[in-house]
């Protein structure tokens, strides 16, 4: 089984949005108004949020860095620990996974996770009827595009899945046509999209995949490292 991991590389970063943009057409994470967006109620499973740098001053003397964050997929995840009804879970390949069925909406999980990447659920998602017709079919399942497990209903808590779909499909895939899986046949849609090329997904395990090399780089490190979670997307320092 392959162990699952994303290295963002922050020299890279163009801080364009694609891929923010690319995770909610990919999942159909629904737009709110602005007004709901003020109130937190925005579903952002990608973000890219910006750093001020050095001595604050006032625009243009400003320097600012931007950061890009997914779900870290944690390998020793808070988030699954403190929910009562095993609603998340970790899955055979490393993927932190949320089951919207078993979710009762506590939000326990949203406080424990220390990197704000789960969101709840305030209201029934609604698409704008023009967006409605670029909904992502692998993510819409029955007849009404709002129903099926794959969209989420009001009262659960949703979160980056690394496109667990598209891993689903694969292997789906290498099954019909009778052969093994490859690594390479899986890529989430933030990673296809990056304009930088700053985003690098696939097996933390195997030796020679760009990522494990990636994360054996002097550059490389993980968010809040002391609390011990463990992430498996992993950044990598501006400079050399
Ligand atoms: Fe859980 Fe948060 Fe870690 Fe994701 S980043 S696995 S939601 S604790
Ligand atoms: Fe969104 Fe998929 Fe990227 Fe996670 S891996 S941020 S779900 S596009």
């Amino acid at each position: 089984m392959a162990r699952w991991s994303m290295v963002i590389d922050l020299e890279k970063c163009v801080a364009c949005q694609g891929c923010s943009i690319a995770c909610r057409f990919e999942n159909n994470t629904p737009v709110v108004s602005q007004e709901l967006a003020l109130e937190e109620r925005a579903m952002r499973w990608n973000d890219v949020f910006p750093m001020p740098h050095g001595e604050v001053g006032e625009f243009p003397n400003t320097k600012t860095h931007y950061m890009t964050r997914p779900c870290m997929h944690c390998e020793n995840p808070p988030c699954i620990k403190v929910c009562p009804v095993q609603a998340t879970y970790i899955d055979d390949e490393g993927l932190v996974r949320q089951n919207y069925a078993r979710c009762i909406g506590c939000r326990f999980c949203t406080v424990a996770c220390p990197y704000g990447v789960r969101y709840f659920n305030w209201y029934a998602p609604q698409f704008d009827p023009d967006l409605a017709q670029h909904l992502n079919p692998d993510r819409v399942e029955g007849k009404g595009v709002l129903e099926g497990p794959s969209v989420r209903p009001k009262g659960v808590v949703e979160k980056c899945t690394y496109c667990v779909h598209r891993l689903q499909k694969a292997h789906a895939q290498a099954e019909a046509e009778g052969r093994e899986f490859r690594p390479d046949e899986y890529m989430p849609a933030c990673v296809q999209t990056c304009t930088g090329k700053a985003r690098f997904f696939g097996d933390l395990d195997d030796p020679n995949s760009t990522v494990s090399k990636l994360a054996k780089s002097k550059r490389a490190f993980r968010l809040l490292e002391d609390v011990g979670t463990q992430p498996k997307t992993i950044y990598l320092q501006e400079g050399e």
